[in-house]
């Protein structure tokens, strides 16, 4: 049963009250914190991926590789790291201080911190923000999604089960406990979703001056460069695009390329989704589903918004919506005003680099932003003249999966980042020492 208002409040407050013994704060606690997660996954590891299964039809397989192996490495990563990333740093100290004054910086927690998490990747987007406070110092209230039930339940039952429940606490609900949770003080919240929510949560926080990590969306590019291999091309943003049915925060939302480009590019998708789904991708066991009626809805609306390639067909009952190609997309359809975020892959033209770059700029800063080309001149302008949470060439999705880079996004795509070291970052507070000897 969700917990009421005045419960989720003395919840805040007794994760306080440990915070204030000092009990989350030595490193022996961090790392065995992480390490009973790490146990977690390990021993229970099939019982999240029978509920990712059960939410998002998402096959063992793909539950194991985007959800739980994923956050076993970033615990294995910081545990190997978090010393070293802890030592103090020293820094140069002004001649009019003396030769005997020194100077240096350390990481303390920050205290209570509040993650809330999504649907799409609903595992692993509340376990690394969860690895990061924990590796921090911090005590961590995290909210799982509400429309995710099945793996917020499973969250629930065994989080609490295994980390230390004075320190660490699971609420579940959707908006009427996410409310309460936010009318609390914490001395951090992150929180993945989308832009309106994410304001919501920004105005939230700033009644306590509290500070915030936005993990958004939106339409991430991918531009097509003539002359790419699109037999390559194709495979790869095939695989980056339908990964869980498209619900990817940073899955290629559009290809732009010139229209020579676009013409071969269309066979070479079709014959991508085929081998990587068959023909009938309905049958193919790691294909999963929309999450629910109100997003299929949203979604096969958007499919009057081109000529289909390939895919087109659904099912409403089974939530399935086969992997889709548009062809001749106007800029100004439906599918090209908001984040996607399903398997549909407009196909949008533009006359080459330069219009490319500004159809880019014209828009909202995209979390992910990825380039197919051989030409170095390409890829350095498209750098140095777009700005993007990421930059991906060649190859969708990858960048994120690399722990010693910054993952988050930029304007409207969020502000802060995780990951790694970033993580630890994220959820400390660097502090400024000066000594000088009496
Ligand atoms: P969602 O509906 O699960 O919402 C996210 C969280 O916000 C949930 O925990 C939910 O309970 C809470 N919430 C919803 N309405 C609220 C309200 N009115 N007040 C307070 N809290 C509320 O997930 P979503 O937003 O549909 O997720 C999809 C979006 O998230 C997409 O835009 C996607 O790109 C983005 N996303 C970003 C990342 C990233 O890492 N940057 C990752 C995944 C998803």
């Amino acid at each position: 049963m969700n917990q009421t208002p005045e419960q989720i409040g003395a919840t805040v407050d007794r994760l306080r009250a440990t915070f204030r013994t000092g009990r989350t704060k030595p490193v022996a606690w961090r790392t065995a914190q992480l390490r009973a997660l790490r146990t977690m996954l390990t021993d229970q590891g099939t019982e999240l991926a029978a509920a990712l299964h059960a939410d998002l039809g998402k096959s063992e397989a793909e539950a194991y590789r985007t959800e739980i192996d994923f956050t076993i490495r970033e615990i294995d990563h910081t545990l190997a790291h978090l010393d070293d990333w802890l030592r103090p740093e020293p820094a140069p100290v002004p001649a009019h201080l003396g030769a005997d004054a020194t100077a240096w910086t350390q990481y303390d927690p920050l205290g209570v911190v509040l993650v809330i998490a999504p649907w799409n990747y609903p595992a692993q987007l509340l376990l690394a923000p969860l690895v990061g406070a924990l590796a921090a110092g911090n005590a961590v209230v995290v909210k799982p999604s509400e429309l995710a039930p099945a793996t917020s339940a499973a969250l629930a039952r065994l989080l609490t089960a295994h980390l230390d429940t004075d320190a660490v606490a699971v609420v579940e609900g959707g908006v009427p406990e996410t409310t309460a949770l936010l009318a609390e003080r914490f001395d951090h919240i992150f929180y993945t979703g989308n832009g309106t929510v994410g304001r919501i949560v920004m105005r939230a926080a700033a009644e306590h001056l509290t500070p915030v990590t936005l993990e958004l969306g939106g339409k991430s590019p991918a531009f097509v460069d003539a002359g790419a291999d699109l037999h390559v091309v194709a495979d790869r943003l095939v695989r980056g695009k339908f990964l869980n049915a498209g619900q990817t925060c940073v899955a290629p939302d559009y290809v732009l390329t010139d229209p020579a480009t676009a013409a071969a590019l269309e066979p070479a998708l079709a014959a991508a989704v085929e081998k990587v789904y068959g023909t009938d991708p309905r049958t193919a066991p790691h294909y999963s589903r929309i999450v629910n009626e109100r997003h299929f809805d949203r979604l096969t609306a958007l499919l009057d918004s081109g000529r289909v390639v390939v895919g087109g067909d659904s099912d409403r009952d089974a939530k399935y919506l086969a992997p889709t190609v548009l062809a001749d997309v106007d800029p100004k359809a439906p599918v090209m005003q908001e984040e996607i975020f399903g398997p549909i892959l407009p196909i949008v033209t533009v006359a080459g680099l330069d219009e490319a770059i500004a159809f880019i700029d014209d828009r909202d800063k995209p979390l992910a932003l990825y380039v197919f080309s051989d030409s170095e001149d390409t890829r350095r302008r498209i750098a140095a003249e777009t700005s993007s949470g990421g930059l991906g060439y060649g190859l969708p999705l990858a960048h994120l999966t690399v722990s010693d880079l910054p993952f988050g996004g930029v304007g409207e795509s969020g502000m802060g980042n995780y990951h790694g070291r970033y993580s630890l970052e994220t959820f400390s507070h660097r502090k400024a020492l000066l000594s000088k000897p009496l």
